[in-house]
C-alpha cells in the first residue's frame, strides 16, 4: 500500500535539517541513539502505519463499538493491531528502559506518532494508557507502581482519564463524584462520569481509571478535588486479578466520528462498593491530572496535524488523477483535452494552503516536543526554565490552533474531491468527521484561548512568552540579510512585533479594568498567535531551503534566476523540488495568510465589545 499518511521527506527535514534531532544524542540521556537508530525506528513506524494501522481506519469506522452485557467490544480489527503495536513497543516509547520502555527523545516519539495518529480512534487506547501510566510513574507510591505500572507499560492493562460529568464539563470544579474514606486508607467512589474515552473495551484484561472526585468534607471547586486510581478488576497482593470493581458501563455514545473509540458513561459505586486509592496528595487532584491533560493536549494537537496531513495527501493524489475541464489557456476550444484538476488555479490555491498549513503544523508539534527534550538535556537551570517556559506557552496554541487548522484542511480536502468527497465511498468525509472532536475535547478551543491569555502569557511576568519571541527574532535575524528572503523577513518580523504589542495591549487593558478586552478576544488572539508562530516556522524552513537550494544549484550549474533551468531542475531532482516547495509554501503563507494578523490587530484594538453588548434576547428578532 502506498504511503498517503505523511510526507516522509518533510518529516526528515523537520527532524534533521531544522531541529537537528541527532544533536540530542550528544547528551548522556540520549547517548545510546544515533541518526541510524532514528531512521530505523521511523522506517518501522512507516511500515507499521501503512501496512497495519491505516487499513483498519475505514473498517473500524464502519463496525464501531458495541456494549453487550456491560462489556464494551471494540472493532474486531483493533485486536490484532493492538497486540502488534504493544509487542513492537510503540506504546512504551516514552518510558525509561528500567520500566520496560525505550526512553526515546520526545521529538522521536512525536515523529513516530505522526505515522499512527491519523487513526485516532485506535490510538486513543494505547495513548490514554501511556498517559495514565505516566501519572502513576510520577505521582504513585512504590506500592502503586509495583501493582500497576509494569502491566500498563507493556500494554497488558490500559488506562483512561475520568474528569467529565453531566454538570461538570469545562467547569471541572463543579464535579459531584465523591470519595468516602475507609478505615484502611482506601476510598469508596460514587458518582457518574460521562464521555470517558476508552472507558471500557476488550483489548486488555484490566483498565485502571484515574478518577477525579471530592473527598467528603473537602471544599467546593477545584481546590477540593483529589484523584483516585479505580481499577476495573481489583488486583490481589500476588498481582492476580480479584473481584470486578463496583462500577457499570451504562452507555456508549453514538458519535459523529472516531467510531472505533469507545466513549463511555460510567456509573461508579451504585452498590457502595467501588474501591479507589488516592493518587498523590489529597486535594491535589487537579495538579496531578494536569500532567495528563497537558500530554493529552499535545496528543490532540497531533490529531490536528495527522488528520490534516492524511487529508492533504489524499486530496493531492486525487487532484493529480481527476480529469475535469480544460486548461484556462484552451477555454474557448470545446475539443481541448481534459486536464487533471491540479492544473486549475482554485485547486492549486487550496493545495498550497493545505501544504503550508500542514507543514507549519508539523513544525509546531515537533518544535513543542523538542522544547521538552531541550529542557531535559539542558546544561543549567536557566535553560531548563527557558525551554519548559516556551513549551508551556505553546501548549494551548498547539492544541487549539492545530486542531482547528487540521479540521480546515480536511474541509479543503473535501472541497477538492467535489461531490465524491461528500460521499462515504471516499475517505475524506471520515477524516473530517474524525477530526472535529479535536477542537472540542481536552478543553474546548475557546478554553485553550482563555488559558493562553489568562495564564500563559503572564506566567513568570511574561518571561516564557518573551523567550518564545526571542527565538522568533533570532531566526529572522539569521536569514534577513539574504536578499531573496528580505521581504518575507520584514513581514514576519512585523507580525512578531504585532504579537508582542498585542500582549502588552492586553496587559494594559486588564490593568485599566477593561478585562473584557483580553477575555472577549482570547480566541482571535490565539489564532493570531498560531498564524505568527506558523509564519516563523515556515520562514525558518525557507531560510534552510534557500541555503540548500543555492548549494544544489551551484553544484549542478543551474542559474536560479532562469525559470526554465529551475523548472528542469525541479523535475529531475526531488530535493530541488522539495526545497522550492518549501520556499513557495513560506511565501504563500506569509503573503496570503499573515496579513490576517493585521486584521486581527485592527479588530481587537477597536475595543469593540459587541459580543457582550448585544442582549441575549437580541440574538433572534
Ligand atoms: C468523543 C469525546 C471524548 C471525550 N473523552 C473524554 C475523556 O476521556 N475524559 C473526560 O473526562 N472527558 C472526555 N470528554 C469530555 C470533553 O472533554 C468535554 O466534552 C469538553 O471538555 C467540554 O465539556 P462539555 O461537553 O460539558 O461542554 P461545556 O462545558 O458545556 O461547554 C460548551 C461550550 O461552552 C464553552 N464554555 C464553557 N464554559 C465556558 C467559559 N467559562 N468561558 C467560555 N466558554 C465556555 C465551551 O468552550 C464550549 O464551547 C470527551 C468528549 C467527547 C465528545
Amino acid at each position: 500500500m502506498a504511503n498517503v499518511i505523511l510526507d516522509e521527506r518533510d518529516q526528515k527535514f523537520v527532524l534533521y535539517e531544522m531541529l537537528g534531532l541527532e544533536k540530542l544524542c550528544e547528551h548522556q540521556r540520549y547517548a545510546e541513539f544515533s541518526r541510524e537508530t532514528f531512521d530505523m525506528i521511523l522506517a518501522e513506524a512507516q511500515k507499521f502505519a501503512v501496512e497495519e494501522i491505516l487499513p483498519t481506519l475505514k473498517e473500524a469506522d464502519k463496525e464501531g463499538c458495541r456494549l453487550e452485557k456491560g462489556q464494551v467490544h471494540v472493532p474486531t480489527c483493533f485486536h490484532r493491531i493492538y497486540k502488534l503495536f504493544c509487542e513492537a513497543g510503540w506504546n512504551a516509547m516514552g518510558f525509561p528502559p528500567e520500566l520496560g520502555g525505550q526512553g526515546l527523545p520526545h521529538l522521536m516519539r512525536v515523529a513516530a506518532n505522526d505515522w499512527f495518529l491519523h487513526n485516532f480512534a485506535f490510538m486513543a487506547y494505547p495513548g490514554l494508557s501511556a498517559g495514565a501510566a505516566h501519572l502513576i510513574e510520577v505521582y504513585g507510591t512504590q506500592a502503586q507502581k509495583a501493582t500497576y505500572l509494569g502491566k500498563m507499560v507493556t500494554g497488558e492493562w490500559a488506562g483512561t482519564m475520568c474528569l467529565t460529568e453531566p454538570g461538570a464539563g469545562t467547569d471541572v470544579g463543579s464535579l459531584m463524584t465523591k470519595a468516602v474514606r475507609q478505615s484502611d486508607g482506601t476510598f469508596r467512589i460514587q458518582g457518574t462520569k460521562i464521555f470517558i474515552t476508552s472507558g471500557d473495551h476488550d483489548l486488555t484484561e484490566n483498565i485502571i481509571h484515574p478518577v477525579l472526585a471530592r473527598i467528603e468534607g473537602d471544599p467546593a471547586g477545584t481546590k477540593g478535588i483529589s484523584i483516585f486510581l479505580v481499577p476495573k478488576f481489583l488486583v490481589n497482593v500476588d498481582g492476580s486479578l480479584g473481584r470486578r470493581n463496583d462500577f457499570e458501563i451504562a452507555n456508549i455514545e453514538e458519535k459523529m466520528g472516531i467510531h472505533g473509540s469507545s466513549t463511555c458513561l460510567i456509573n461508579f459505586g451504585d452498590n457502595g462498593e467501588c474501591y479507589g486509592e488516592l493518587l498523590g496528595e489529597e486535594r491535589e487532584g487537579m495538579k496531578v491530572m494536569f500532567q495528563m491533560m497537558n500530554e493529552a493536549r499535545i496528543g490532540v494537537g497531533m490529531q490536528g496535524l495527522t488528520s490534516g496531513s492524511i487529508a492533504y495527501l489524499h486530496a493531492l493524489q486525487y487532484a493529480k488523477e481527476r480529469l475535469q475541464g480544460a486548461s484556462l489557456m484552451n477555454f474557448a476550444n470545446p475539443d481541448a483535452p481534459r486536464v487533471p484538476i491540479i492544473q486549475h488555479a482554485d485547486i492549486r490555491r487550496m493545495l498550497l494552503w493545505m501544504k503550508a498549513h500542514v507543514e507549519a503544523m508539523r513544525a509546531f508539534m515537533y518544535f513543542a516536543s523538542y522544547c521538552g527534550d531541550r529542557a531535559v538535556t539542558a546544561a543549567d537551570e536557566a535553560e531548563v526554565e527557558k525551554w519548559t517556559g516556551i513549551f508551556e506557552v505553546l501548549t494551548p496554541v498547539c492544541k487549539a490552533y492545530c486542531s482547528d487548522v487540521g479540521f480546515m484542511v480536511t474541509n479543503n480536502a473535501m472541497q477538492i474531491y467535489g461531490g465524491y468527497g461528500y460521499c462515504a465511498e471516499y475517505p475524506v468525509e471520515q477524516f473530517m468527521r474524525d477530526e472535529k472532536i479535536a477542537c472540542i475535547y481536552e478543553g474546548a478551543n475557546g478554553i485553550q484561548a482563555l488559558d493562553l491569555v489568562g495564564r500563559k502569557l503572564g506566567m513568570k511576568k511574561g518571561a516564557n512568552f518573551m523567550a518564545l519571541l526571542g527565538e522568533m527574532n533570532a531566526t529572522i535575524a539569521r536569514y534577513q540579510d539574504d536578499p531573496t528572503l528580505a521581504d518575507l523577513a520584514g513581514d514576519t518580523q512585523a507580525a512578531v512585533n504585532a504579537l508582542a504589542d498585542m500582549a502588552v495591549f492586553f496587559a494594559r487593558s486588564a490593568k485599566a479594568g477593561k478585562f473584557m478586552i483580553p477575555v472577549g478576544n482570547a480566541y482571535p488572539f490565539l489564532t493570531m498567535m498560531g498564524r505568527v508562530v506558523s509564519a516563523w516556522f515556515l520562514f525558518w524552513q525557507a531560510g534552510i531551503a534557500q541555503e540548500k537550494l543555492s548549494a544544489l544549484c551551484a553544484h549542478r550549474g543551474v542559474d536560479r534566476a532562469d525559470a526554465a533551468q529551475m523548472g528542469a531542475l525541479n523535475k529531475s531532482d526531488r530535493d530541488a523540488a522539495y526545497y522550492s516547495g518549501k520556499l513557495a509554501a513560506a511565501r504563500y503563507f506569509i503573503k496570503h495568510e499573515l496579513p490576517m494578523v493585521d486584521a486581527a490587530v485592527k479588530a481587537i484594538k477597536s475595543e469593540d465589545l459587541s459580543i457582550m453588548d448585544i442582549a441575549d434576547e437580541s440574538f433572534v428578532a
